[in-house]
C-alpha cells in the first residue's frame, strides 16, 4: 500500500496518521541505539523525517505536517525534560528542519537526492547550516532553561554533529525508499561474494570487544571499504539502507559499552563514531549518487544516440528515394531503372524466368510542345507516368521515366504473347486518356512502344536486351506510331 502512487501523491489522512507514530518510532529508534549511557546523542534521526515528507511532497500541507512532528517531539521529548524545555528544544528541531527545507528549495534541490549537485546542496543546507544554527540555540536553552554544566560550545558541537548526521544518514535513505525504483539490481556471484564478505566483516568488528581482536585493531572502519563495493554495484537504495544499519549499529555498540572505537574517554569516543558515520555517508552515499548520476547520463546520452541515429536512417532513406525519383513525373528514374532492371536480370536467370522490357517513347512529342507549350507537355508527360503506373499492380511489375518523352517498363511476362498483349494493353490506355494533340494523325497524344522478352542466360548481356527494345521501338515509328513491336532478342540482335 505504501507504495501505491496514491498514497505517495499528496499527504493524505493515512499519511499524516502515520507520519507522527514514525517520527515517534525514530525517536525511540534513536534512544534505543544512539545514546550512550552518559545521555549523548551520537545521531539524531527524527529531524530527517520531517525534512523527507516536506521534500517528498514538495511542501503540500506543510504546517499540518509539521505541527504533528512538533506534536510527536514534544511528546517523545516530556520523557527527558521538563514540558517547557521540552517544547523549547522542539521548537529549535522544527525550525533547523523548517531552514533545511527552504534553503534547499531556494536552491532548487531534487527530492529525489540522485545527483551529486542536489546531494552536495542538501548537505549544505542541512548538516551543515540548519544543524549548526539548531546546535548554537539548543545548546543556550539547555544551559540558560535546563541549567546543563556542560561548557556551551561543546553541548552545541555535540547537538551539531548528531543533528547532522542523522539528516545525512536518515533524509537520503527515506527519500530513497519513498521514490520509484529507478536501477534494477542483477546479482552476480561477485555481488553475492561482496554482501557476504561486508556481513563476515560486520560480524567481526561487533565480536571485537574494545576495537581488537587478539592485539589487532578491529574497528567499524574496516567496513568502509565493503560500503564502497556495495555503493559501486547496488545503487542508492541498498547503500543509503546499508549505511543506516551500520551507523546505528555502531551506536548501538556504544551504547552497549562495547567500545568499538577502543578504550577511549566517552567523549572521544563519540566524536569517534561520528567521524566514522561521517566518512561512511560521504563514502557510501556520496559515491553511490555519483555513480548513480553518471550511470544516468550515460543512460540518457546513448539514447540521444540512438534518437539521432533514427533520424540519420529516415533522412538516409527520405534522400535514397529522392535520388531515385524523377522529379516531374514523381515515378522512378533511370537510375532507379538501370538498378531494378539488373535486380531482375540476376533473379530472371537465377530462376529461368522470362523478363520482358518495354520501351515506350511519346508521338510527336516536339510539335506538341510547340503547339501547346511546355508546361502543357510536361502535363502530358505527368498523365503518362499515371496511366503507366496504374498496369504495373503486379508485385514484379516496374515503370520509370528512361529519359526526356521516353519511359520503360520491366514485367514478369510468361512469354512473348502475354508481353505483347500487355505492351498494346498500355498503348491503347494511353490514347484513350484523349490528350488533344492537333499535330499527331489520330489527333490525340499517342505513344510507340519496342517490346523484348528474354530468359536470361549465361552468355547474355542487359545491354543487347536494351538494344533489342530499341531497335523494335524505331520499328513502330517507323511503321506510323501508336503502335507496338516486338523484337525476339536472340534473333534480332
Ligand atoms: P517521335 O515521334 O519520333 O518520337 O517524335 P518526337 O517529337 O517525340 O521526338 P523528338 O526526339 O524529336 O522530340 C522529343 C521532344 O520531347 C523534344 C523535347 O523538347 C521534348 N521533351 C523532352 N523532355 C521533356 C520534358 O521534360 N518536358 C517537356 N515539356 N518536353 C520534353
Ligand atoms: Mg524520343
Ligand atoms: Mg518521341
Amino acid at each position: 500500500m505504501f507504495k501505491s502512487e496514491k498514497f505517495w501523491r499528496r499527504p493524505g489522512w493515512l499519511f499524516c496518521l502515520l507520519l507522527p507514530l514514525f517520527h515517534f518510532a525514530s525517536v525511540k529508534l534513536t534512544f534505543f541505539c544512539a545514546v550512550t549511557p552518559e545521555n549523548v546523542v551520537v545521531v539524531w534521526l527524527p529531524n530527517a523525517v520531517l525534512l523527507a515528507a516536506l521534500l517528498r511532497f514538495r511542501g503540500q500541507r506543510a504546517p499540518l505536517l509539521a505541527s504533528l512532528t512538533f506534536t510527536s517531539d514534544v511528546l517523545a521529548n516530556l520523557d527527558a525534560f521538563p514540558w517547557y524545555e521540552a517544547v523549547l528544544l522542539s521548537l529549535v528541531n522544527l525550525m533547523e528542519v523548517a531552514i533545511t527545507y527552504l534553503l534547499m528549495r531556494r536552491g532548487r534541490v531534487s527530492p529525489a537526492l540522485r545527483r551529486l549537485r542536489d546531494l552536495v546542496r542538501f548537505v549544505m543546507a542541512g548538516p551543515l547550516f540548519g544543524a549548526l544554527l539548531a546546535g548554537l540555540l539548543a545548546a543556550l536553552v539547555l544551559q540558560q532553561v535546563g541549567g546543563a554544566t556542560t561548557a556551551y560550545l561543546t553541548l552545541a558541537r555535540l547537538w551539531w554533529f548528531g543533528d547532522g548526521l542523522g539528516l545525512l544518514i536518515y533524509t537520503p535513505l527515506l527519500l530513497a525508499f519513498s521514490q520509484p525504483r529507478n536501477e534494477r539490481l542483477r546479482l552476480t556471484r561477485w555481488d553475492d561474494a561482496a554482501l557476504a564478505l561486508t556481513l563476515l566483516l560486520s560480524a567481526v568488528v561487533m565480536l571485537a570487544h574494545g576495537g581488537e581482536i587478539d592485539g589487532v585493531s578491529v574497528t567499524p572502519t574496516l567496513l568502509l571499504p565493503a560500503v564502497a563495493v556495495i555503493a559501486f554495484r547496488f545503487g542508492t537504495r541498498l547503500t543509503t539502507l546499508l549505511v543506516a544499519l551500520i551507523s546505528l549499529t555502531t551506536a548501538m555498540l556504544m551504547t552497549t559499552g562495547l567500545k568499538p572505537f577502543g578504550e577511549v574517554p566517552i567523549h572521544l569516543e563519540v566524536v569517534r563514531a561520528q567521524e566514522f558515520i561521517l566518512t561512511l555517508c560521504i563514502i557510501g552515499i556520496g559515491f553511490a549518487v555519483l555513480l548513480n548520476e553518471l550511470r544516468t547520463r550515460e543512460r540518457e546520452l546513448e539514447s540521444r544516440v540512438r534518437t539521432r541515429t533514427r533520424e540519420l536512417e529516415q533522412s538516409n532513406a527520405r534522400l535514397a528515394a529522392i535520388s531515385a525519383t524523377d522529379g516531374l513525373t514523381g515515378i522512378p528514374n533511370r537510375r532507379r531503372f538501370d538498378e531494378t532492371l539488373a535486380a531482375e536480370w540476376g533473379r530472371a536467370r537465377r530462376h529461368r524466368q522470362p523478363l520482358m522490357l518495354a520501351l515506350l517513347d511519346v508521338d510527336l512529342f516536339k510539335q506538341y510542345n510547340d503547339c501547346y507549350g511546355h508546361q502543357a507537355g510536361d502535363d502530358a508527360l505527368r498523365a503518362v507516368a499515371e496511366e503507366l503506373s496504374h498496369h504495373c499492380r503486379r508485385s514484379g511489375d516496374f515503370a520509370a521515366r528512361y529519359g526526356g518523352e521516353e519511359f520503360a517498363l520491366i514485367a514478369e511476362a510468361a512469354d512473348e504473347d502475354q508481353a505483347l498483349a500487355m505492351a498494346d494493353q498500355i498503348c491503347a490506355a494511353l490514347a484513350a486518356l484523349r490528350i488533344p494533340h492537333a499535330h499527331s494523325p489520330s489527333r490525340v497524344l499517342t505513344v510507340s512502344i519496342g517490346v523484348a522478352v528474354i530468359t536470361p542466360e549465361e552468355q547474355d548481356d542487359i545491354a543487347d536486351l536494351l538494344k533489342a527494345a530499341d531497335v523494335a521501338l524505331y520499328r513502330a515509328k517507323q511503321l506510323g506510331r501508336n503502335r507496338v513491336e516486338l523484337a525476339s532478342v536472340r534473333e534480332k540482335v
